[in-house]
């Protein structure tokens, strides 16, 4: 059997352009989250065990063979994105399989930045956090003010609480050199918007982080759901809602429409946020989802 290719798209992405996307981790969805919202479906492996998962040639291999058989251009990527089946920052190799990339497209005249989505549960670990840093764009996810939220949204393998999420992301940011981009993600569920203070524990814990920039998320695609658990690996990226690609979607694939909240909502949380933030973090650039 063929197998699976590790570099995926290129796919348009609202956050960041023409993203070429690397998959660190591979067949089996791995995360030490398991997202109500997550567009992998149910995540088949919750861990927070750092390995190598994927070697590092083949991800070179795959690139090499996509772009010569015209899959890409490298000078039209606005980014090359680690995301893929998982959480990046449980693969040993990061920071390799980032060094490689860059080596092998040094000779370019365009040099197209590397970006890493991570769930920033991973950061207290020193070696993950510099492992990270060889990116120059880290884009961290935080969805949930509390740890009631966090077990509703996220469902954290074990050990992983907000306070672990917000200690690793402030050494992070204690760590960057100027040139690393830190953006953080929220996705807000309406389960969000029952309780007011939600908001300002929120933004009481963004102040703490030392973010570069915000954006404001909710899930508008619908979820794949697998009814036999097996994991459909197309949808690290290229995601096909109910009636799309019918032809590729495989049986065992059913979609689910998530809970989000509307465009008044999400403008009305944006401008609350600001004004929360507007003593400390006068200058953050705050994105909106709706604003694509
Ligand atoms: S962190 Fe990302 S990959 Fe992991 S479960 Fe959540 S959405 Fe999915």
């Amino acid at each position: 059997m063929e197998r699976v290719s590790y570099v995926y798209g290129p796919v348009r992405s609202w956050r960041s352009g023409t993203s070429l996307g690397i998959d660190p981790i591979g067949s089996t969805s791995t995360c030490s989250f398991s997202c109500a919202y997550c567009q992998l479906g149910k995540i088949q492996q919750v861990t927070t065990e750092v390995k190598v998962y994927v070697p590092t040639e083949q991800v070179i291999e795959d690139l090499r063979a996509l772009e010569a058989g015209g899959g890409f251009v490298y000078e039209d990527l606005d980014v090359i994105t680690f995301a893929g089946s998982g959480e990046p920052t449980l693969a040993e190799n990061l920071a390799q399989m980032i060094d490689a990339i860059r080596e092998l497209y040094a000779d370019r005249k365009k040099q197209v930045p590397i970006s890493i989505l991570t769930n920033a549960t991973m950061l207290n670990d020193p070696i993950v956090r510099e492992r990270a840093l060889h990116a120059d764009l880290i884009s961290l996810k935080l969805d949930a003010p509390n740890d009631e939220v966090l077990r509703s949204v996220n469902q954290p393998a074990e050990g992983v609480t907000v306070a672990t999420i917000v200690s690793g992301i402030k050494m992070l940011a204690l760590d960057c050199q100027a040139d690393t981009t830190l953006q953080l993600q929220i996705m807000i569920m309406p389960k969000w918007l029952e309780k007011d203070e939600y908001l300002a524990e929120m933004a009481a814990v963004i102040k703490e982080l030392g973010i570069n920039k915000l954006q404001i998320n909710t899930p508008t695609r619908a979820k794949p759901v697998s009814t036999t658990g097996d994991y459909w690996i197309d949808t690290r990226g290229n995601h096909y809602g109910p009636g799309e690609s019918e032809d590729i979607k495989p049986d065992f694939i059913e979609f689910t429409e998530l809970p989000v909240i509307t465009k008044e909502q999400a403008f009305a949380l944006e401008a609350r946020l600001r004004e929360l933030l507007a003593d400390t973090l006068p200058g953050l650039e705050i994105v909106n989802v709706y604003k694509r």
